[in-house]
């Protein structure tokens, strides 16, 4: 197996770049000069603004907080996978984290929605058990 060449650029913190240079290139896409628009736009469409977001909440949660943050109910779910429809449509959220987002948001709603449905159960068979006893 043979050693990647490495990116020749040196990084915001001073060291040397840690990526593999490209096969046509001395450096990676992010650091190569001829691919500077195309890695501006990626870096764009990364959700450098989701970065900053989460920067200054610290916990990925948007900002500013909408009514719905913490996700504690399906609604509130429901209307988290709204804004990240919003947000994807409007070329703010990545597609690619938009999916993420999507699954994981889409599987809190069934969990919560199943949970939401024990417990309405669990207090009908209550009043029915309350009923049958003499
Ligand atoms: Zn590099």
């Amino acid at each position: 197996m043979t050693t990647p060449r490495m990116c020749q650029a040196t990084a915001q913190s001073g060291e040397p770049c840690q990526a593999p240079a490209m096969a046509s290139s001395d450096f990676c896409f992010a650091h190569d000069p001829s691919k500077a628009d195309e890695a501006d736009a990626a870096r764009r469409a990364g959700g450098v603004q989701r970065a900053r977001q989460m920067d200054r909440n610290g916990c990925g949660a948007p900002y500013p907080l909408p009514a719905w943050w913490p996700l504690e109910s399906a609604a509130h779910a429901c209307a988290g996978l709204g804004h990240v429809v919003r947000e994807t449509l409007s070329g703010r959220l990545a597609a690619r984290d938009a999916n993420a987002a999507a699954g994981a948001l889409s599987a809190l709603v069934g969990a919560l929605r199943a949970s939401d449905l024990e417990q309405r159960l669990e207090a009908l068979e209550k009043t029915l058990e309350h009923r049958s006893k003499p």
